[in-house]
């Protein structure tokens, strides 16, 4: 079953003038995992930004998890997003909390018992290898321990889909290895959707994955 599908999806800023991405289509699959890669400025990062919401399709039709985002009012947006894991390529952690409460932010939302987030803060940060840095400060973290800590916040609730722009851009390899080692975790243990804009995909990646192209404002998959 389709957790994802565009039709005629149109994208756009500057109150519509602007197009990035025209007519396009495409659905995903609950466990899939795909790869966006494309030019610099093509629309990788809008494309995910409208995944979640962040900016509405001019034209066409765009279903996350049975919501159409061209249409969805406020409340619902909300909601689906708490099924959403969102990797950024600036982390957006919170400096003032620690690596902990970074981690178990999505479980605090949505009103786990402090048993169950310390419970999950141990486990998650078991994960991605930092359980030792559990009561630090973010930025006493490298960058790479930082994007660890993004990553184990976007799977603390077991998201139905991951979304990921660039999450290892800049990283060294320890840290991009581990990440890509939970993504795919989720995606084959969890059958969680996975979405990531890439410039490179990674050599040691072992999964089968799709991989999707945005060029000239088209999304076109390579076989
Ligand atoms: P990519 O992620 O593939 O590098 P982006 O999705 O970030 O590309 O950007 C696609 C195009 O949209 C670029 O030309 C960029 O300058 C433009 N763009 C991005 N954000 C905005 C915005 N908020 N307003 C207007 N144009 C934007
Ligand atoms: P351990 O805590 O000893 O790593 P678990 O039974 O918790 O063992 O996990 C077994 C496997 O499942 C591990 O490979 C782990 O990486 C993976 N796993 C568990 N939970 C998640 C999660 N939320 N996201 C991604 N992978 C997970």
């Amino acid at each position: 079953s389709n957790v994802i599908s565009a039709k005629n999806l149109t994208l756009a800023y500057d109150n519509g003038r602007k197009e990035i991405i025209k007519n396009a289509n495409f659905s995903i699959g609950k466990g899939d995992f795909v790869f966006i890669t494309g030019p610099s400025g093509s629309g990788k990062s809008t494309l995910l930004k409208a995944l979640y919401g962040q900016i509405r399709p001019k034209e066409g039709s765009l279903v996350v998890g049975g919501v159409d985002l061209a249409s969805v009012k406020a409340r619902k947006l909300q909601e689906l997003r708490t099924h959403l894991g969102i990797i950024f390529q600036d982390y957006k952690l919170i400096n003032e909390w620690t690596v902990a409460k970074n981690v178990v932010l999505p479980l605090m939302i949505a009103g786990y018992s402090i048993d169950v987030q310390n419970t999950q803060a141990h486990r998650l940060l078991k994960h991605v290898k930092l359980a030792e840095h559990a009561e630090k400060f973010p930025l006493e973290l490298s960058g790479g321990e930082q994007q660890r800590v993004g990553v184990a916040r976007a799977l603390a609730k077991n998201p139905v889909v991951i979304l990921a722009d660039e999450p290892t851009g800049n990283l060294d390899d320890y840290s991009s290895n581990v990440i890509w080692d939970l993504m795919e975790n989720a995606c084959q243990q969890l059958e969680t959707t996975v979405l990531v804009v890439t410039h490179k995909i990674p050599t040691i990646f072992s999964l089968p994955y799709r991989h999707f192209i945005i060029e000239s404002k088209g999304v076109y998959e390579v076989h």
